[in-house]
């Protein structure tokens, strides 16, 4: 069985089908998943999607790091209270804050420095919204390892996911020797060819480490890349089936172990 730990079901593009969603999920083993706020308003829709869909679905709600430049003219501390507020009236669905984290990739030339700080200070406030509440950290980080790793360990996280990792094995081991609760989460970029570092990652690394997701309806796994363009959580079956490829325990032990941790890593009964 498998789980897709980080997805945003109510994108457009993937919002209007909702019952196929669903079905294609079933038909594949995906049985669990998590859909992953990027504002508070794709919080908002993605707790509707958790309690829509019911018991095997939850939700994480935060700022997204490329989205919270173009917020309203509030200060980050007032954007951070509404999160909280609405962290703390969904404690039934919520199992993490984020996705938050530094994606120094997408900056508007001319704006570069301002909006690596506004990148920052947002990380570091759902940092301690995380501790505070106690629900692990989301994290997106794109060329912006170094910083990553600094913010995180300021403020003592210790339960975080280096979601759709793209980094090489060096990043992973560095975090490791930090904090055992960390987790490293695949998408469908560990299947393209250019992902080499990546995939050794995903050799190198204690298997209890390991996460699977799509980040659907981004990053359409290679096995069928031709024929879609529009990823779905259903797809995580191929990420998984990809992981296999690459690591030496048998198939079965790879995917129940992938399927422990991630009830671990969320706190959620399997
Ligand atoms: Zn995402």
């Amino acid at each position: 069985m498998i789980f897709d730990t980080h997805c945003h079901g109510y994108w457009h593009g993937l919002k209007h089908r909702q019952t196929e969603m669903l079905d294609n999920m079933r038909a594949m083993g995906v049985v669990r998943s998590v859909h992953i706020g990027t504002d508070i308003d794709k919080s908002l829709e993605a707790l509707s999607l958790a309690r829509a869909w019911g018991s095997d679905t939850w939700y994480a709600a935060g700022f997204h790091p490329t989205g919270c430049q173009n917020l309203p003219p509030l200060s980050a501390a007032e954007h951070i209270r509404e999160l909280e507020k609405l962290a703390q009236n969904s404690r039934d669905k919520i199992v993490g804050i984020g996705e938050t984290g530094l994606d120094y990739f997408h900056l508007t030339r001319g704006h570069k420095e301002t909006q690596k700080q506004t990148q920052r200070e947002f990380f570091r406030h759902q940092a301690e919204l995380s501790l505070r509440l106690d629900l692990p950290l989301i994290v997106h980080t794109r060329d912006a390892a170094a910083d990553t790793i600094s913010i995180l360990k300021e403020s003592g996280i210790r339960r975080a996911v280096i979601h759709c990792y793209s980094e090489n094995p060096k990043f992973a081991r560095e975090l490791l020797n930090f904090s055992d609760e960390i987790y490293f989460s695949f998408s469908g970029m560990l299947t393209y060819q250019k992902s080499t570092a990546v995939q050794d990652t995903a050799r190198e690394l204690r298997l209890d480490r390991i996460l699977v997701e799509t980040d659907a309806p981004f990053l359409v796994p290679q096995a069928v890349r031709n024929v879609y363009k529009i990823n779905e959580p259903a797809f995580t079956r191929h990420v998984m089936d990809f992981l296999k490829t690459l690591r030496s325990e048998p198939g079965d032990v790879v995917e129940q172990t992938v399927w422990k941790n991630s009830h671990r890593f969320l706190r959620i009964a399997e």
